[in-house]
């Protein structure tokens, strides 16, 4: 299948695309890596008048971790946040989750914070985003404002990017020494959305005990969905959360599984991502 005819632009500049952006209201759409745009183009899903391609805002193109926050600009690709070493180093959960998205071919061209805009429910980077209280810095031509993750995703492929803004950043807050992060899924095979997801965050107090302990969810709901497990985990981890997640997650059904077989997936996930992220915070917090 084909797209349908659409009006093209190249800005070279922030300025130009913002500027450009404006002028189109709603009929321009920003074409960041192509790599969720143009497969729904291609097959008539989508079909906006006019695209805006970012991709020759180099001064985009940026990973850097400054003022407690990993900053990834909107034309740093999935395969450049995942190399990242101070990134890596400074919120390992960027990497974990990062590793399971899709393909090699595809994190080459596909960008972060395009992942993030997309607002996919099946896509990773929306949980790590939701579970580690991160921002969207949005512009337009006027001016700037900051999203707060729990703002920020509306529904299905629904964000608080409106038509004439562009997102320029997504950050995400340095880890804590003493607390750990894991990302596990299950995927029908090796690079496909997830049935499941479960990122996990877990907090040692100065005792060493858990202090919080926090999952987030992908391919479950319309957006991310966070619960705070601090009490059904208890201070040592030993606590069963099986029906807390039972209690507090209503999964949808689709092609791929039934709500029950995803609840019950929920909760075996949780259970393994909250043991790793426990382990993952003793080894920091200890060193
Ligand atoms: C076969 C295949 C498998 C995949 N598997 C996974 C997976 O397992 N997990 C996963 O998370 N993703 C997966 N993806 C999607 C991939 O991660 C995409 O790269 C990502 O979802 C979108 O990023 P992009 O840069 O390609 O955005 P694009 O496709 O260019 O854009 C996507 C949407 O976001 C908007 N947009 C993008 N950037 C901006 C911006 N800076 N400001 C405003 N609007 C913006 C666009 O207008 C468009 O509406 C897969 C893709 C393919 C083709």
């Amino acid at each position: 299948m084909k797209p349908s005819t659409f009006g093209y632009s190249r800005p070279e500049s922030l300025e130009e695309a913002l500027t450009t952006l404006d002028s189109l209201g709603t009929d321009g759409k920003v074409l960041a890596g192509g790599q969720s745009l143009l497969p729904i183009m291609s097959m008539r899903l989508a079909a906006p008048q006019h695209l805006v391609d970012i991709n020759r805002l180099a001064e985009l193109a940026y990973v850097r971790v400054a003022d407690g926050q990993v900053r990834v600009g909107a034309l740093a690709r999935h395969a450049a946040v995942l190399r990242d070493p101070d990134a890596a180093a400074a919120q390992p959960l960027l990497g974990q989750g990062l590793q399971m998205v899709a393909h090699a071919t595809i994190r080459n061209r596909g960008t972060t914070v395009g992942s993030i805009v997309h607002a996919d429910p099946s896509g990773e980077m929306t949980a790590v985003l939701a579970l580690l209280g991160g921002t969207v810095r949005v512009a337009t031509a006027a001016g700037e404002r900051e999203v707060a993750a729990e703002d920020f995703f509306l529904g299905p492929m629904e964000s608080a990017v409106a038509p004439g803004e562009l997102a320029v950043e997504a950050s995400f807050p340095v880890l804590d020494p003493a607390a750990g992060t894991a990302f596990v899924e299950v995927a029908r095979r090796h690079g496909d959305y997830a049935v499941c997801g479960v990122a996990a965050h877990v907090q040692l107090g100065p005792d060493g005990a858990i202090s919080s302990a926090r999952a987030a969810y992908l391919s479950v709901s319309a957006t991310p969905v966070v619960l705070d497990l601090s009490e059904a985990c208890g201070a040592d981890g030993s606590g069963d959360v099986a029906g807390f997640v039972g209690d507090n997650l209503d999964p949808d059904p689709d092609i791929h599984a039934t709500a029950d077989y995803r609840r019950q997936l929920a909760v075996v996930l949780t259970r393994r991502a909250l043991a790793q992220a426990h382990k993952a915070a003793r080894e920091r917090n200890a060193a």
